[in-house]
């Protein structure tokens, strides 16, 4: 192997043992972050830290999320193959790439036209045929498309959107962080039963706030 390459095998051991040891143990779910490289994600100066534990900073002021907290997402919505998801929060795009490997089909939204619009270039030059993005108000869900199987939302609100709850096929499982920006969020999991919506707190974590309407990009 040149240098070069014997790198970047290292630096990937390094980001799965990361992963691993922040409670990332679901082997599909680390087999997807294996295959699907972060770099594509991350336009510009900061891609050299792509296999870095870190949030990073991506257009229109946003972030593409720590990885370790993308897999333990992935893992608390505990996906089936025959999933259909719906992710709130498009961004790099790279939650969404990780889902594609795990379920049937991805339909992601943004605020901002422009993080659709390089995200999808990113799915296309990766072969990810199975997501759909599109630019919208994720606040309300995605109702042409509705019921999901399992909703993400990667922006915290302050509780979970009811067109969201709505949205959830008995039986499936939203996970989001709430709680207000700039304090600690809480990254809950809300499973929809026949009855009504039972909910589990899973850890604290820091997200950018969920914004009503389009971004002016648009
Ligand atoms: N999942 C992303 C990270 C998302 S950052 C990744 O893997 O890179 C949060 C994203 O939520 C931002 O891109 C922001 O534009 C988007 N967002 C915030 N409010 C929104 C809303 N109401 N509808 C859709 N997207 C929203």
């Amino acid at each position: 192997m040149s240098d070069e390459a014997d790198h970047i095998a290292e630096r990937k051991m390094q980001f799965l043992f990361a992963l691993r040891s922040k409670g990332v143990t679901d082997a599909r779910v680390l087999t997807a972050m294996e295959k699907i490289d972060r770099s594509p994600f991350i336009r510009g100066y900061f891609a050299e830290r792509a296999y870095e534990d870190m949030p990073l900073p991506i257009a229109c002021g946003q972030t593409i999320s720590q990885p370790s907290v993308v897999g333990l997402m992935t893992q608390a919505l505990k996906v089936t193959p025959r999933d259909t998801v719906l992710e709130v929060g498009t961004g790099s795009g790279y939650q969404a790439a990780i889902l594609s490997q795990l379920v049937r089909r991805i339909y992601t939204v943004d605020r901002h036209k422009r993080l659709v619009r390089e995200a999808t270039e990113v799915f296309r030059a990766l072969d990810l045929t199975n997501i759909t993005a599109l630019t919208a108000d994720g606040c309300f869900g995605l109702p042409d498309q509705a019921p999901f199987d399992r909703i993400i939302v990667t922006a915290a609100a302050e509780d979970p959107p009811g067109p969201l709850l709505a949205q959830l096929k008995i039986g499936g499982i939203m996970v989001l962080p709430v709680g207000q920006s700039d304090t600690v969020q809480r990254l809950i999991r809300v499973t929809r039963t026949e009855t009504g919506f039972d909910y589990d707190e899973l850890r604290s974590v820091r997200f950018v706030p969920l914004v009503e309407g389009l971004g002016r990009d648009v």
